[in-house]
């Protein structure tokens, strides 16, 4: 298993209008296959990373905002489209980014799948890292 990186991070959308910087990841960064993960990337799945909330810094356009479920809110650049984050009211002190946006995005590799009770027949990769039906801490 690959350790969190110590050092921080940077990262921008497509067209580069919203770019953050953040500090090192919390935890090794995951595989997404939830639908609305899906349905907001427009792919699956979708690779992500977690920081603190605290030691994040947006610079240029501020990213818009949509409530894609209860308490949580994902992020993307209003121009492009890329999504960015990833917002839950029951981590309040952490977000997620999507590994895609970083500036250096082979510095972060996932180390699981997750909600993999979601995914699609053509999306049950054979990588050889664990599958998790829900969250990692689901029983
Ligand atoms: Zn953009
Ligand atoms: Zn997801």
């Amino acid at each position: 298993m690959s350790q969190p990186l110590q050092t921080a991070l940077s990262g921008r959308c497509l067209c580069g209008a919203v770019r953050y910087r953040c500090a090192a990841i919390l935890y090794p960064a995951t595989w997404c296959h939830c639908e609305s993960c899906r349905r907001a990337s427009g792919t699956s799945p979708v690779g992500w990373f977690t920081v603190a909330l605290a030691s994040v810094e947006f610079h240029g356009d501020a990213p818009r905002t949509h409530r894609s479920s209860q308490g949580v809110e994902r992020r993307f650049c209003g121009i492009c489209g890329t999504p960015l984050t990833y917002s839950s009211a029951l981590r309040p002190t952490e977000i997620d980014f999507t590994l895609g946006s970083l500036d250096e995005p082979d510095r972060v590799t996932p180390v699981d799948h997750i909600w993999m009770a979601d995914a699609l027949p053509w999306d049950h990769p054979a990588d050889g890292l664990p599958q998790h039906a829900g969250t990692r801490t689901a029983p």
